[in-house]
């Protein structure tokens, strides 16, 4: 295997830890779907990349195990992991019931400040879509996730910030495996309408079109025909 396809980002994380920056690029590269699930982390390999022990790698692998984007076997080492069916399922429950009362309570407080702050990123996901090619389309997958975890940092609950975080984490490796061809492409126009009952303020609205969306994103998932490498180990 050549190197990890992941990218120490130092400019970004000033204050850090070797730890913090290690997460945070490979959660980066599982969500931009630059890492595949199934495929093997070596230790070695991520310390030589990023100039640390080994003891560090171990450290940053075990949070991410613990954030399940990662499975971690006896003896064999550490994987990106690849969530089963019944997992996926209920992944996407809770975030259904989580997102509908996070939007409940979003519009309830909402500002012009903060209808702003999401419209400038609904420019950003339709400029994703505009192109085709496998860098944008990373960088969308990445950017329809963040609309949903803008949000709630935008409430300034930090705890709500950091569960959606971990869930939408979990959503993009399950998209990865599952998603059927152009499933993503409704997504970004169904924030466009959602972000325009927020502006509303029309709350019934705003927590129906979150829900329908979820359900969509959900029902684009083809679970007879999950997309893994060959390196996979458990279902
Ligand atoms: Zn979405």
């Amino acid at each position: 295997m050549s190197n990890v396809p992941i990218e120490p980002t130092p400019d970004t994380n000033i204050g850090a830890s070797a730890t913090e920056q290690i997460v945070a690029a490979l959660t980066q590269a599982i969500v931009a779907h630059r890492l595949k699930p199934g495929t093997k982390l070596a230790e070695q390999k991520i310390a030589t990349q990023f100039g640390v022990s080994r003891t560090l790698v171990r450290q940053a692998l075990f949070q991410l195990s613990q954030h399940r984007l990662i499975a971690m076997e006896p003896a064999r080492g550490a994987f990106v992991a690849s969530p089963s069916v019944a997992e996926a399922k209920q992944v996407f429950a809770v975030r259904r019931m989580l997102e509908a009362e996070a939007t409940r309570a979003f519009v309830r407080q909402v500002t012009p400040k903060q209808i702003k702050v999401l419209q400038a990123h609904l420019k950003a996901e339709q400029a994703a879509m505009a192109c085709k090619d496998d860098a944008s389309r990373s960088q969308r997958n990445e950017l329809l996730g963040d609309f949903h975890v803008r949000m709630a940092e935008l409430m300034g609950n930090q705890v709500l910030a950091e569960l959606l975080g971990e869930l939408i984490s979990r959503c993009s490796l399950i998209t990865l495996m599952y998603q059927s061809s152009r499933a993503a492409e409704h997504s970004s126009e169904e924030h466009v309408a959602i972000v325009q009952a927020f502006a509303h303020r029309d709350e019934i609205l705003a927590v129906r079109l979150m829900d329908e969306h979820l359900q969509h994103v959900q029902a684009g998932l083809d679970f007879a025909s999950p997309v893994t490498t060959p390196t996979t180990t458990s279902p």
